[in-house]
Parts: C-alpha cells; sequence; structure tokens
C-alpha cells in the first residue's frame, strides 16, 4: 500500500513536471564563438545549502540524480535527506545536449551520450519509457537495436532529457540539487557517539567554502575528478581506497557537426549508413599525410538532427561528419587507447585544436564562416565531403556540392576536461580482477564490486561508469547506482519488473541472459513525419537532379 501510494504522488509530481519542453533561442556571438544553448540548467536549484543532510551525493551526472530519485521515492530504511552538489551550471554530465544551433536556432545536438540499447539497457529503458513516459525512435532508421529520445513530432530532444526530467522529478520528492558547487573533499570527523559522519567541503559562489555534515556520501564523479577530491581528503589516510578505483584509466573521443542550410542528405533519402575517409579505417596508410591535414571523416547519415518546412520543400540539418574514440580494448583484448592500432587515437587528437572553449572545463566549441579556424575546417571538411560523394559515385548535387556548411560544432572529450576527465573509461592493459577480487578475474566483474564501497567499513560510496561493468554507457552508471541505493535500503523500484530488477541487482558483467535480453517496450514508431519528409523532400530533389548539373569532379578550389 505504502509503495502504491508512492507511485501515484510520483504520478501526480510528473503530472505537475509537465512533458519536456525544447528551449531554443538564438545563439549568442562571444569574440570568435557562437555559445549556444546548453542543457541542464535546472530551474530551482541552488537554494541555501544546509548545514546537514542524510546522504550528499557528489555529481549531478545520470547516476548522481539518479541516486537521488531512488532515495526518495521509494521506503528506505534511513529517511533520508539527499543533497546533491554539481561542479557544472547543469545535470547530464557526459550526457549533454545543446540546442538552439543552427540558422533557425531549432537544431539539437548530443555532445556526449545520445542512445540506449533496447532491451539490454534496463534502467535507462524503463526511465525513458516507464517512468518519465518520453518519446523514442530508432535511433537508426536501419537497426532495431538502439533507441533515442524525441519530441511529440519526432525531432531530437537530447538525450538529457531524461536526466533534466528525473532531477526535476527527484527536486519535486525533496532532493536539495546545487548547481555550480564542486565539492573539494571529504573529511572523516571523529567518531561521535553512534553516527559515522562526514564533513563535506563544497566550494560555493565567489569560491566561498561551505562544510556539510553528511552520514552517506555518494561519489558519482568519474575517476579523474575522484582522485581530485580523494587526495585532498582525509579519507585516505584513515584506511587505503580499495585498489579497485585505480585500475579503469580514461579514453578520449570526439566528434564533429556540420550545419547544411539544404540537408542534402535528406533531399538524397540517404538517412542511414556511414561516411568513411578510407585513410582513417587503415592503419597501414594512417602516416599518409592527408590524414593529419584534412579533417579525418568517420560521419553517419542518420545521426544528426534535421526538420523540413511544412511541404517538406526544404530541409535543414546537422549532418555527423566525424565520431571517433581512442580504442580501449577491453581487459582481455589489452588496449590503452593508443597502443592497439594507431588509427584509434588520431582521428580524435585532430580535432584538439579546434575544440578550444572559452571555459576550459567544456568539451566543445561551435565555430562559424567568420572565424579563421572555422572556415579552414568548414571548407576542408565540405570537400572531404563532396569528394566522398564522388567516389562513391553518388555525387551530390549542384547548388549543394558548392554550398559550404555554415556552422561546425566540435567536440573533444579530452581526459584533462576538469568535470569528467574523458570520454569514458577501459581497464587498464594486464590488469586483472583478481587483484581485488577472490570471485573474479575480469575487472569487469571486479571493480564494480569491489569500488561500490571502496573504503572498508565507511558509508562512502561510488557509483559511476568508471568503475562499471557496462563502460561507455549510461547504463553503466545506474547499475552502479541501483546497487548502492539498494545496499543503503532503498525498496525496489517500480519502474521495471521484479525480474528485471534482479538482473541488475548485481553490478558484474555477467547478465542473466534470458531475464535481460527482453525487449521492454515493443517500439511504437509514432512518428512517422520523418520518413514522410524524407520520400517527399526526395521527389523534389529528382526533379532538381534533372535539371541540375551534378557536382562529378568538382574540387574545393573551384567553388
Ligand atoms: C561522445 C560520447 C558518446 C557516448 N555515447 C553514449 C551513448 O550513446 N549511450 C550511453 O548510454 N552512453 C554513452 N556515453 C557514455 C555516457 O555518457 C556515460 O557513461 C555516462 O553519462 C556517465 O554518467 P555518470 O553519471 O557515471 O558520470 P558523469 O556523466 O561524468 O557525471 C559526473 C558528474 O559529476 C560532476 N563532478 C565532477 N567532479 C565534481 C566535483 N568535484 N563536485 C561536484 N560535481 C562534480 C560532473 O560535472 C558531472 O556532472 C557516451 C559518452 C561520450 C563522451
Amino acid at each position: 500500500m505504502e509503495r502504491f501510494s508512492a507511485v501515484l504522488v510520483a504520478l501526480a509530481l510528473m503530472i505537475l513536471v509537465g512533458a519536456p519542453a525544447a528551449r531554443a533561442t538564438a545563439m549568442e556571438k562571444v569574440g570568435n564563438y557562437l555559445l549556444p544553448v546548453e542543457s541542464g540548467e535546472i530551474e530551482g536549484a541552488g537554494t541555501a545549502v544546509p548545514k546537514k543532510c542524510d546522504v550528499v551525493v557528489v555529481g549531478g551526472g545520470c547516476g548522481g540524480i539518479y541516486s537521488g530519485y531512488r532515495l526518495l521515492s521509494g521506503s528506505t530504511v534511513i529517511k533520508p535527506t539527499v543533497c546533491t552538489f554539481e561542479a557544472t551550471n547543469r545535470v547530464g554530465g557526459r550526457i549533454f545536449s545543446i540546442r538552439g544551433l543552427g540558422k533557425y536556432a531549432d537544431m539539437t545536438v548530443d555532445l556526449g551520450a545520445y542512445r540506449y540499447v533496447d532491451g539490454r539497457h534496463t534502467l535507462v529503458q524503463g526511465l525513458v519509457e516507464n517512468l518519465l513516459k518520453l518519446k523514442y525512435v530508432l535511433y537508426d532508421p536501419s537497426s532495431t537495436t538502439f533507441r533515442k529520445i524525441v519530441d511529440d513530432k519526432g525531432d531530437d530532444l537530447g538525450f538529457v532529457t531524461f536526466v533534466e526530467e528525473l532531477a526535476k522529478l527527484s527536486m519535486s520528492l525533496g532532493m536539495k540539487l546545487f548547481l555550480n558547487s564542486p565539492v573539494t573533499k571529504v573529511d572523516r570527523m571523529p567518531s561521535t557517539s553512534s553516527d559515522t559522519q562526514y564533513s563535506v567541503s563544497v566550494m560555493g559562489p565567489g569560491g566561498k567554502v561551505m562544510k556539510v555534515v553528511a552520514k552517506h556520501v555518494i561519489f558519482n564523479v568519474p575517476q579523474r575528478p575522484l582522485m581530485r577530491i580523494l587526495q585532498n581528503s582525509n579519507l585516505a589516510r584513515i584506511t587505503d581506497w580499495n585498489p579497485a578505483l585505480d585500475m579503469p584509466f580514461p579514453l578520449m573521443a570526439a566528434k564533429m557537426y556540420l550545419y547544411y542550410d539544404d540537408a542534402w542528405w535528406v533531399y538524397m533519402n540517404r538517412l542511414n549508413g556511414t561516411m568513411n575517409d578510407p585513410n582513417t579505417n587503415n592503419a597501414t596508410t594512417f602516416n599518409s599525410s592527408s590524414l593529419f591535414i584534412t579533417p579525418p571523416l568517420r560521419g553517419r547519415y542518420h545521426d544528426g538532427d534535421w526538420k523540413c518546412n511544412a511541404d517538406n520543400s526544404k530541409c535543414h540539418g546537422m549532418l555527423m561528419y566525424t565520431y571517433a574514440s581512442d580504442n580501449g580494448g577491453t581487459f582481455s583484448r589489452g588496449g590503452q587507447g593508443l597502443d592497439i592500432s594507431p588509427y584509434n587515437g588520431v582521428v580524435p587528437r585532430f580535432y584538439w585544436n579546434y575544440a578550444v572553449n572559452p571555459d576550459p572545463s567544456k568539451p566543445y566549441v561551435v565555430l562559424d564562416m567568420a572565424s579563421n579556424s572555422g572556415k579552414n575546417l568548414i571548407m576542408a571538411a565540405h570537400k572531404k565531403v563532396v569528394d566522398y560523394h564522388i567516389g562513391i559515385n553518388v555525387p551530390i548535387p549542384e547548388p549543394y556540392a558548392s554550398t559550404y556548411p555554415s556552422q561546425a560544432v566540435v567536440v573533444v572529450w579530452d581526459p584533462q576536461i576538469h568535470w569528467t576527465g574523458g570520454a569514458w573509461h577501459s581497464y587498464k592493459n594486464g590488469i586483472f580482477g583478481s587483484a581485488v577480487s577472490t570471485n573474479y578475474s575480469d575487472p569487469r566483474n571486479a571493480v564494480p564490486v569491489a569500488s561500490i564501497k571502496p573504503f572498508a567499513g565507511e558509508n562512502i560510496w561510488v557509483a559511476n561508469e568508471a568503475f562499471s561493468a557496462v563502460q561507455g554507457w549510461a547504463e553503466g552508471s545506474l547499475i552502479m547506482a541501483e546497487n548502492v541505493v539498494t545496499q543503503m535500503g532503498a525498496a525496489a523500484p517500480t519502474f521495471i519488473s521484479p525480474e528485471r530488477h534482479a538482473c541488475v541487482l548485481h553490478p558484474t558483467y555477467n547478465y542473466n541472459a534470458t531475464l535481460c535480453a527482453l525487449s521492454l517496450n515493443p517500439l511504437v514508431q509514432g512518428v512517422t513525419r520523418r520518413s514522410a519528409a524524407a520520400a517527399a523532400s526526395s521527389i523534389a530533389l529528382a526533379t532538381l537532379q534533372a535539371s541540375a548539373k551534378l557536382a562529378s569532379g568538382r574540387k574545393l578550389g573551384t567553388f
């Protein structure tokens, strides 16, 4: 009954919280930088910091917000007050959607995470589809594996929407969320009568340090940010942290999108598939000078946002030009980024000097033709796209082949990016879980189990992708968080079945294939407007092609 009431309360609150709305305004120009609307700035966050919170969550990534939600949404052994401190001005961490891009300020780009796996990402899918009731479509229309979050019309809403909505729901249940509030250290206080307590130092506005006393601390931060806090705290002088925390290492990833006022790939009905510069796929030719002087092409037609006008006679959109990462391998394959194959690592590093944000803790930049680096990058990339299509005998028709994109979004998730420390994590080459566990040799099993509570006897918890069994995915972070809150006494969640809960209730890589491979909800592809638009636009293109000269043989210099 108590659980049922909690569900009703949650549902009522969801209705109050309302459906997510796209927030798009025009971008601001500061010097050479175009500054778009960032996601996740939650209204109402950041009232006065209390002196005491039962649970302090460090980090407002998906794992931190989920921990807060779960502690507050079910009956728990302790009835906690939950305070979540987030270093940046937004929730979501490495789920980072920027909005308001393009000529009409209506394009959304996911700089980090962008999709979930149907039937495998139990917790993400349960939140998106069952709890928050967000709309979703196939990420790639030719594959049923991945889903992404969209609005009523089927347009990209940004993957961070589920974290934003979960944060709002958690706040309505009582979570206190503080943005722009980095935690700098967590000290174990001298033992009092019955309770172990921690003094959490938070850097507030103007550099003022505030101290909050907590009974439990949940670290949602990735490995490098966690090390930064722990090196500063007295915890490690009281008892060593479990060496599992040292086993992961961060990898780098990069993306680049080009904004075209005419989404020619939609007109050409190329709505899925990849575009690859052959040089970047071939380790033996990676020394080719062209790889270093021209932007490596590793694009996907199906990734970027696009929209058409009402009669589908004109579409504009974001073309994913590149998505590439270090190859971390797994412990069994070895691999530490650069050493496994020469081209891995080269591709993201090409974009390093472009993704320079005025705020060094941000991994991205938006460039246009008015800046030198923007012009050089955009022109070189467009030439490569044109040449690529000539090379595969599907030339881009005029006037589109001769029309440059007007914006580029470049993101490099570098391990030095302050609050994230890389794109995602792998395990160091040669590391065996047996160093921290008698039960597991695969670190994907041993590390999550050992790092969930890394200080013996302390109420210090870790829930982050870096230490999870499902590295590189939001699901990994949520599985750790689910195990943390369950160990703290939270009741089972209501948005997934008990069977599915059982399958995530061990943080290891050993999924129960039968229980965990079931699809949660059938795909309701309620959103057909986009394919209709594509079909109509490709008919328009056929007419255009009949009268226009194709781009065959054109080179950049002749534009
Ligand atoms: C390019 C890219 C593509 C990806 N694609 C996918 C995908 O398609 N699907 C998917 O599921 N996953 C994907 N991932 C992985 C996914 O983004 C991460 O696994 C997930 O977001 C990690 O969540 P987290 O909560 O564990 O950590 P984070 O998102 O890193 O959150 C940690 C939070 O802690 C904050 N923080 C750090 N230090 C402090 C401090 N001292 N005090 C307070 N706050 C602090 C940070 O600002 C951040 O908000 C992708 C990642 C990248 C980079």
